[in-house]
Formats: C-alpha cells, sequence, structure tokens
C-alpha cells in the first residue's frame, strides 16, 4: 500500500520499497509483461529471472488464464466462501487429481502465509497437540503466526520487535554445514536424526507436525540429501506426527514435478500451495490434505474460513494456468532446467568466489563465499546496508537486462524464470549474470 502511494503521482521515490529489495539498485517501475519479459515505464526490457516472487510460473500476459479470469468475472466475479461455486470446486477436484498421495479435500486460504496458518491449525485439531515445528534457514510467511514457523532470522527480527511469536520449535535442515558428515546418505541420517531428537525433547505428544519445503525457496534453494524425506516420514509415522509439505514456491512445475516432494518419493499429509497456482495472476491459495484429516476437520467445530478464500476468479485462474502447466510447461521445465544446470555450474568453475550451485529444475540459487576462507561475502546480521557485493552482482545483472532474486540470508542470487523459459534467454540471463560477477569482483 505505502509502495503504491509513492508511485502515485509519477514519483521516483524508492523510500517505500520493502527492504529486501537491493537497497543499492534502482528498482525499475515495471508496466508490461510478456512471457519471460517484462517491460519498465520508459519501455526497457528485462529478463524476469525472479518470476517476479518465485509465482510468475506461466509467464506475463498468458492469454489463457487471462480469458478465463475475465470469463468467470462476467460469470459472477464472487461467491461466499461459505456457499458452493461451480468453479471452486473444480479446482478442488483437479488440485486432488494432481497432488501426491491420497490428498483430496481443499481448504482455499488468499496467500502462502495463511495457507501455512490454516495447516497449522488442521494439524494441531487433528492431533489435538499445540506444536508445528520447522527447519532454521525456511520461509513459511510473514503474517504473526506463519512468521512464527518461519526460521528466517529476518523475518523474525521484524515480527518479535515489539512481541514474542507463538515460539514453534525449530530444527536445524539437512545442510553440510550443520552437521559433520561424510556422504550425503550420512548427512540424511544425522539431518533426520536430529529431527527425531528434537521431536523427543519438546514432547512427542505436544507435536501435531512439522512443516517444511521440500526444496527450500528463498533460503537458497537447498534440496534434501537421498533419504532424508524417506526417513523424515517413517519418524512421523512412529511418533504420529504430521509430515506437511510447503509447496508455495516448489510446487506447480517449478522443480520440475506438481510439487517439490514428488522427487522425494514420500507422500506428506498435507501440502500448502500459493503462488504459482494461479502463476500469481490473482491471489489463491490454499491446503491439500489427506481424505482421513478432511474427515476429522469435517467431524470437529472448527471453524475458520476467510472471505476471500477460494475466490472464483482466482480457481478460474487456477484451472487455467494447471491446464499451462499440464499442456507442456512442466515438460519445458524437463527439457530447460538441466540446460540452466549446467550454465550455473560453469559459473562454480568459473569464478573462485561462487562457492556452491544448488537447487532442481527451475529453481536456483548462486552461493557466494570468499575465495580463500570459504567464508560468506557478506554478514546479513551484522554488516550495514548497502555493502554487500552480492546485491551489487544483481544490480549489474540488473544493468545488463536480466532480473535475479535475492536470497534470505543475502549472500545468493536466487534464479528462478518463468517455466516458458527458452534456452536462448537462459544463455542470455546467465551472459548477465556472469557480467555482473565480473564487475563486481574482476574478470
Ligand atoms: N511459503 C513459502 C515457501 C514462501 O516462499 C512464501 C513466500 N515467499 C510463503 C510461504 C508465504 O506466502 P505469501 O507471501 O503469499 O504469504
Amino acid at each position: 500500500m505505502a509502495n503504491e502511494r509513492a508511485r502515485t503521482g509519477g514519483s521516483t521515490d524508492t523510500t517505500a520499497i520493502p527492504h529486501w529489495y537491493d537497497p543499492d539498485s534502482s528498482v525499475p517501475t515495471i508496466v508490461e509483461g510478456e512471457d519471460a519479459t517484462v517491460f519498465d515505464d520508459s519501455g526497457t526490457a528485462y529478463l524476469d529471472f525472479q518470476s517476479q516472487l518465485y509465482c510468475v510460473n506461466a509467464g506475463h500476459s498468458n492469454e489463457a488464464i487471462v480469458e478465463a479470469m475475465t470469463e468467470q468475472a462476467r460469470r459472477i466475479p464472487y461467491v461466499s466462501s461459505a456457499k458452493h461455486n461451480d468453479t471452486r470446486s473444480a479446482l478442488a477436484g483437479r488440485l486432488g487429481e494432481i497432488a501426491p498421495g491420497s490428498l483430496s479435500d481443499v481448504y482455499f486460504a488468499i496467500s502462502g502465509s495463511e495457507a501455512n496458518e490454516t495447516a497449522a491449525q488442521i494439524a494441531r485439531v487433528v492431533k489435538d497437540a499445540p506444536k508445528v515445528l520447522t527447519r532454521w534457514q525456511s520461509y513459511h510467511g510473514g503474517t504473526a503466526g506463519a512468521g512464527s514457523l518461519t526460521g528466517d532470522p529476518d523475518t523474525r527480527a521484524t515480527l518479535e520487535r515489539h512481541a514474542a511469536t507463538t515460539g514453534a520449535g525449530k530444527f536445524l535442515p539437512p545442510l553440510p554445514e550443520c552437521f559433520d558428515a561424510d556422504s550425503p546418505e550420512d548427512l540424511a541420517e544425522q539431518a533426520a536424526d536430529h529431527v527425531e531428537f528434537v521431536i523427543r525433547n519438546e514432547g512427542a505428544d505436544s507435536v501435531a507436525a512439522i512443516l517444511m519445503e521440500p526444496i527450500a525457496g528463498t533460503s537458497g534453494a537447498y534440496t534434501a540429501p537421498p533419504g532424508y524425506f524417506e526417513r523424515l516420514r517413517e519418524i512421523c509415522d512412529e511418533y504420529d506426527v504430521l509430515l506437511i509439505s510447503d509447496e508455495v514456491i516448489a510446487g506447480f512445475g517449478r522443480c520440475g514435478e506438481w510439487f517439490g516432494i514428488d522427487t522425494e518419493g514420500v507422500d506428506p499429509d498435507m501440502i500448502t500451495f500459493a503462488k504459482g497456482v494461479t502463476s500469481a495472476y490473482v491471489p489463491l491459495a490454499g491446503v491439500v490434505v489427506d481424505e482421513g484429516i478432511g474427515e476429522t476437520v469435517r467431524a470437529d467445530s472448527f471453524d475458520l474460513g476467510q472471505t476471500f478464500a477460494g475466490h472464483p476468479v482466482g480457481c478460474a485462474a487456477g484451472l487455467a494456468a494447471i491446464e499451462e502447466y499440464e499442456g507442456g510447461l512442466i515438460d519445458n521445465v524437463a527439457e530447460v532446467g538441466p540446460h540452466l544446470e549446467s550454465r550455473l555450474r560453469d559459473l562454480e568453475d568459473e569464478y573462485d568466489v561462487v562457492d556452491t550451485v544448488r537447487g532442481r529444475g527451475l529453481l536456483w540459487s548462486v552461493v557466494f563465499a570468499d575465495s580463500e576462507s570459504g567464508e560468506p561475502l557478506f554478514d546479513p546480521l551484522g554488516t550495514e546496508e548497502g555493502e554487500n557485493p552480492v546485491a551489487a552482482v544483481r544490480s549489474a545483472a540488473q544493468e545488463q537486462g536480466t532480473l535475479f532474486g535475492a536470497g534470505r540470508p543475502d549472500v545468493q542470487v536466487i534464479v528462478s524464470p518463468p517455466l516458458c523459459v527458452t534456452e536462448a534467454e537462459i544463455d542470455e540471463a546467465v551472459d548477465a549474470l556472469s557480467a555482473g560477477i565480473e564487475e563486481t569482483f574482476g574478470g
């Protein structure tokens, strides 16, 4: 809202831009888009390798989605979320078809934060237990409830400035720096054992669920080592704890399959979704739950709901977007994803400051570190704003015509183009990133 006020009247004041925009970059005013390209108010084109906020999966100005939204708005734009609507039911049915395992019942929300809060609430009701455990280095939303699930220190610091959040327990992510493991399999085992340790120490009876991104989003596109999720599924079953997969970024083809967890070969008890469900053409989110959970919730006096949850125009956009994903966009991830991966891995070989490249499908992080010590180049908790060389890399890449994302902590460049991206666009974007690295660190 504040952002919008600054823009009205043609002001170029960017003081109202959220802090997670690079403070030292000029933030373009985006006015138009087509496929993987956006245009600013002076007509300059940029390749959108952030899909805005990792959400415009079907690309900009997709006619089929716009048509579906328009048709719905003409027929009936809004129907109470406490009544039935044909478009909403149709989308719920489609989501049940594409969701893993026996997930079938859908509870709609508006944003990813609310979807995660809804999932946490459902878990508490179903298990009659208060705690939902999450990972450090995670992002699950910025509202008070979802923010307490988030493990990113910036979000927590903001939320906890004046009041403690509800204190959801946290465990370590399966990252090599968190454990002393000698192989990916060993890392998976140690990291899963650690989750078991945390559940036991929190008191298994008090833990309703563990909630995780199958592939981290803004925390840096890290994936789980092989066997990690399988072991977690066993631990959840053993301690009667629900496993919830936050698919807000990883879902809807972003990582090569419908949902990020599909690649891990386990069925979660719930998934949460937002962003890509409508390709961000209109806000829509929700939770898909196992049918047994759905029955328990229906039998309970569970009384939560939001006016705009499952908005029919959003549901129409969702149905059309899913058709686009199924009609070729997910196949395109399989086709161009390996090219993006190999171009990014070349950066690892080419530049000493590129420490790691990690991700899957069309969600990647290029992590920077001091070439000698291996330490992060920027201490996000300690350094003055504006001194971050990783932000300078992104600014320089933007000058070259490509927009990339910032990670949390901001020691990385997040690469996440729309699913319609071409190999030629990938080449152009990675060349822009190389130019940004050379301009910042020298060739
Ligand atoms: N979960 C994940 C994994 C996210 O990345 C985000 C937002 N980036 C959210 C939840 C919160 O979604 P929203 O911003 O729509 O509330």
